[in-house]
């Protein structure tokens, strides 16, 4: 804490008084009868959310309204990586946006969310693979995005561990590499935008279930909650998973699927990967977090649900993809594994728009790399919320490219998509 002179002897005082003494992050707030507006979701992106509305909208009387606790969903559960090379302008233009925030976020948030700009390796292990590389790497050069395509013998003098012989099955044959990307900590963010909204006046209630949406003529009125009705001129839903379950109380109907995405964790053991590294042919992708776990995901499970959980053969799927890439690591022990709820869209692209109802909006379909959009999603939907009209990067996000053909097809264009 600031002005405080903290001796190894007061942090052991610390200790004993189980940190009674310590000032809360963010304020816990009862739900007040009416907001300006209310977000719904209170993962990354709606605290983002809520933070730019107050920092750089004004927006007075605003809540984040979340079933269960602050950054609990998907933002918990993410593998967390974040690069900014899409394919498409659209979707390059909106994640370098983020990047860009990401850069300084830490000072800007006055709280350390451990943005860690390590580099992201996307292997080519096909003729077509490098083909695809070249021509993505060429398209962020044009968008300002920072890319490199590497040979084989590029990649394993900066990865000596991945194993690069030609006898493989599918050999490595190159790569794209974005240095400015990287990985941060998901809790950090989580907090970090939690504090520095609670700080801005944002009430943050959890345990808080919307239930439903009060529309007249039209036009949102207010919520039917667990803990009670609530007003509001404004409603901005950032449910991750839950998206389309929301959407239909409104009586809108999202594009959206719903599946489980799972990962997993290594014991912890010596720093061995200082990067990160993802493979779409084998199917896997792979960093190695501040504490030492190797952290390790691929692909969503194919059925649609909303368990959380997700289905043993994608592990063990993923775990022989990340073994043809690093065999040494076959005697590594695996500590944990968890899965999450992500909303896929037809062209793999989220949605950031207005809806049929007015004063509702939807920020969503992020699917399997949604974290690293996290300021910038923020960002943007403050500003389409504060300005009842889309954030210029935001625009080609909207619902009606589904009706009107406009698709960004980034299924698959950016190896695995994470
Ligand atoms: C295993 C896994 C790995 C991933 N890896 C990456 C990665 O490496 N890089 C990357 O960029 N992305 C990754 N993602 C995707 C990323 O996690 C998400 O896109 C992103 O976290 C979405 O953020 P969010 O704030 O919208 O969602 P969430 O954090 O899920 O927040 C939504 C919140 O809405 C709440 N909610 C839902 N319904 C209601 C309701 N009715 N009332 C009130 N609250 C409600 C939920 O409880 C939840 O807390 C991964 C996802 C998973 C599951």
């Amino acid at each position: 804490m600031p002005g405080q002179n903290y001796s190894l002897w007061s942090l052991f005082k610390h200790g004993l008084n189980h940190h009674k003494t310590w000032e809360p992050a963010w304020t816990r707030a009862s739900l007040k009868p009416s907001y300006d507006v209310v977000i719904v979701g209170g993962g990354g992106h709606g605290l983002a959310t809520a933070y730019y509305l107050a920092k750089n909208h004004k927006v007075g009387r605003i809540a984040v309204l979340e079933k269960g606790y602050l950054g609990g969903g998907n933002t918990a559960r993410n593998t967390t990586i974040v690069r900014s090379n899409y394919l498409w302008d659209e979707a390059a233009l909106l994640y370098e946006h983020g990047m860009k925030l990401w850069e300084g976020l830490s000072e800007d948030l006055n709280f350390n969310v451990m943005f860690s700009q390590r580099g992201v390796f996307n292997l080519g292990h096909t003729l077509q693979d490098m083909r695809d590389i070249e021509r993505r790497v060429a398209a962020n050069h044009l968008q300002g995005v920072d890319a490199h395509v590497l040979t084989a013998a590029e990649v394993k003098e900066k990865i000596p561990q991945l194993d690069t012989g030609r006898s493989r099955r599918l050999p490595v044959l190159g790569a794209s590499w974005q240095p400015r990307a990287g990985i941060a900590h998901h809790d950090a963010v989580a907090r970090g935008f939690a504090r520095a909204a609670s700080r801005l006046g944002v009430d943050l209630i959890e345990n808080c279930e919307v239930l439903g949406f009060d529309i007249e003529g039209g036009r949102v009125k207010g919520l039917q909650t667990s803990q009670g009705p609530v007003k509001a001129d404004r409603v901005g839903c950032v449910a991750a998973g839950h998206s389309s379950v929301l959407a239909a109380m409104a009586g809108v109907r999202l594009p959206l699927e719903s599946h489980p995405l799972q990962a997993f964790v290594s014991e912890s053991m010596q720093r061995v990967i200082d990067t990160v590294i993802m493979s779409n042919a084998v199917h896997g992708y792979l960093s190695q977090s501040d504490k030492g776990e190797l952290v390790i995901g691929a692909g969503i499970d194919s059925y649609l649900g909303y368990g959380q959980r997700g289905s043993p053969h994608v592990i063990d799927h993923t775990a022989a993809a990340i073994l043809e890439l690093f065999p040494q690591f076959s005697r590594v022990r695996m500590n944990r594994q968890w899965g999450g709820i992500v909303d896929v869209s037809p062209d793999a692209c989220p949605i950031i728009s207005k809806t049929p109802v007015q004063g509702l909006f939807f920020n969503c379909g992020w699917g399997t790399g949604g974290f690293k959009a996290t300021p910038g999603s923020g960002h943007v939907f403050a500003h389409t919320i504060a300005h009842d009209a889309p954030h210029p990067l935001a625009a080609p996000f909207a619902l009606d490219r589904f009706s009107n053909g406009h698709l960004i097809d980034e299924h698959g264009a950016a190896a695995v998509a994470h």
